[in-house]
């Protein structure tokens, strides 16, 4: 960075706006509107939210019954973990909405002699793309609720959990979702045939939906080391969860 400070001020309130060097879209901490950095105009797009719906209590049993469920983890992994690190975020999503048609011809070959096949994919899906760029967030794991949706209100967000900004905009989220959604029926086309000689993905993208959606990540310590949990915060659900190693298993 240069040291160049932009000054922005919310177009709707007219507070200072606080982002850090890479941030888009700017949610205004005062007010809730959402901010174009670039422009320094008003987000034009409807913003959405999720609500937290669990405090840090009502995840701790979350945690504790999710370590108690499943028989691929250890059985004593509730009574030995500690939780070392609860908090909320508000992370930025887009959603988009992309029908999907690819035609692929490919050679099977898994059962003798190989055959060309041709056959069309075509589906529909909500994509998620989270908006920050170097974070790791199970996205393919994360079946955005989106029945729950409401229009953005700061009022219903708390002061302890951190609202992030998006890194990124409207069109680069469509770009994103436009080159998964084809990685993807690629794969799907893999799973039909051993080779593929061509495959052709033509896509419909409808309007993106911005949302802000709560989620609670927990740090937990089981035996000396740590593992985490990414928890909806709007429903409960552990999006991911990482499984300490049953010990009676370990080959090594
Ligand atoms: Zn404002």
């Amino acid at each position: 960075m240069t040291g160049i400070v932009e000054r922005l001020s919310c177009s709707h309130c007219n507070a200072p706006l606080e982002y850090n060097p890479g941030e888009i879209i700017v949610t205004c901490r005062y007010c809730g509107s959402s901010n174009v950095i670039e422009t320094g105009v008003a987000f034009t797009l409807e913003h959405s939210m999720l609500v937290n719906n669990f405090d840090s209590e009502s995840v701790r049993n979350l945690v504790k019954e999710w370590m108690k469920s499943g028989f691929l983890k250890p059985k004593d992994l509730k009574k030995c973990s500690k939780i070392t690190e609860i908090n909320l975020s508000y992370l930025p999503f887009w959603i988009v909405p992309i029908e999907a048609s690819s035609h692929y011809r490919g050679l099977f070959e898994r059962a003798g002699p190989s055959i060309e096949k041709k056959s069309d994919i075509q589906k529909s899906y909500n994509w998620v793309v989270l908006g920050r760029k170097a974070s790791e967030f199970p996205t393919r794991e994360f079946d955005v609720p989106l029945k729950g949706k409401i229009p953005f209100s700061i009022s219903k967000i708390g002061s302890e959990a951190r609202v992030l900004n998006s890194e990124v905009d409207e069109n680069e989220a469509k770009d994103i979702a436009k080159q998964e959604v084809e990685a993807h029926h690629e794969f799907l086309a893999k799973q039909e045939v051993d080779r593929i000689i061509k495959i052709k993905t033509t896509v419909q993208i409808g309007d993106a939906v911005y949302i802000h959606a709560p989620i609670w990540f927990i740090t937990y310590e089981y035996k000396g080391n740590s593992y985490r949990l990414v928890i909806d915060a709007s429903n409960g659900e552990v999006i991911k969860g990482d499984i300490p190693p049953i010990e009676e298993f370990k080959l090594f």
